[in-house]
């Protein structure tokens, strides 16, 4: 299903479970350039730097058969924290996917800047995103490597300063061998929260316009999640972010909150707002928040 290009050809000795196929193109889209089966655009006019205010324009979307969005419209502003929240199965991880083009719609359209992003350079599109998950994707090579993945010509002071950041610099440095540590069969011999920082670090790198965040299911010991939070804080100033989150800290950040619900967008608006119309967020938020 998927080809890489070079520096991605490593990739295909890295033997990437075929079930953990979009998972793995999920994690990898930080990092370096990667074909789906859908058209590439290699051709096409590439994506014009701009604000980056990206819009989801009557989206419908099904997984085969399985219609999961229907009719959604999403307005996410530029420079701007958007959180989109709902139970399980709402469709939260689908709208994400739609972002980074992994699918593309079945009905309707998704833009950045008024550009449809069906139609542009798909390597365009990679570089003006970057992605940081649940779960970090690393290779089995040492953490220099694995940040540098984001961008192949920056040099070693570049990955130092992106993991300092992205307080990933201290752990590393009392590491046994530093920046040259190992780091296991994907990242085995680091904690979660370090993996997370490492991605974080990838994103710093990369210095993309737009940032997605996927906090979903992420279990983070209290350090490491206030450390993670202060370092995407940082990351993500000026930048157009989207975040699939249920914590408190991340929704009280969103400049705008949607809030899904079988595969519709039922709420959408400030949390204070939100709170205020005593409506699904404010159920949402007070069941998980009390
Ligand atoms: P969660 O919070 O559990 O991650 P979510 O709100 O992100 O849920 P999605 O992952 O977008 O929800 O899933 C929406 C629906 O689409 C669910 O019913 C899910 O089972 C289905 N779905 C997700 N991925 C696929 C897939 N690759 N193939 C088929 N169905 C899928």
């Amino acid at each position: 299903m998927l080809m890489c290009y070079d520096p991605a050809r490593r990739l295909s000795q890295m033997r990437v479970r075929a079930e953990a196929m979009l998972v793995g193109v999920r994690m990898l889209f930080e990092l370096i350039d990667m074909k789906t089966t859908l058209n590439e655009n290699a051709d096409g006019p590439a994506l014009q730097p701009g604000p980056s205010h990206i819009r989801l324009e009557d989206v419908t979307f099904a997984y085969g058969e399985r219609k999961v969005l229907e009719n959604v419209e999403m307005d996410i502003p530029a420079g701007k924290m958007t959180a989109i929240v709902g139970l399980s199965g709402a469709g939260k991880s689908t709208v994400m996917n739609l972002i980074m083009r992994l699918y593309d719609p079945t009905e309707g359209r998704v833009t950045i800047d008024g550009q449809d992003i069906s139609r542009v350079q798909s390597t365009s599109l990679r570089h003006a995103m970057a992605y940081v998950g649940q779960d970090t994707f690393l290779f089995s090579t040492s953490i220099m490597e694995n940040i540098r993945y984001a961008r192949p010509d920056a040099s070693d002071d570049d990955v130092k300063a992106a993991a300092s950041a992205a307080f990933a610099h201290d752990f590393i440095s009392a590491l046994p061998q530093g920046y040259q540590t190992p780091v296991g069969e994907n990242g085995a011999f680091l904690s979660g929260g370090q993996r997370q920082r490492i991605s974080i670090a990838r994103a710093f790198l990369k210095d993309a316009s737009i940032l997605l965040l996927d906090e979903a299911t992420s279990a983070l010991d209290a350090i490491s999640e206030e450390k993670i939070r202060e370092a995407v804080q940082v990351l993500g100033r000026g930048r157009t972010r989207v975040a699939i989150t249920h914590r408190l800290s991340t929704i009280m950040a969103a400049d705008v909150v949607y809030v899904m619900e079988d595969g519709h967008v039922i709420e959408t608006g400030s949390v204070d707002a939100l709170l205020q119309a005593n409506g699904p967020f404010r159920d949402l938020y007070d069941k998980q928040f009390g």
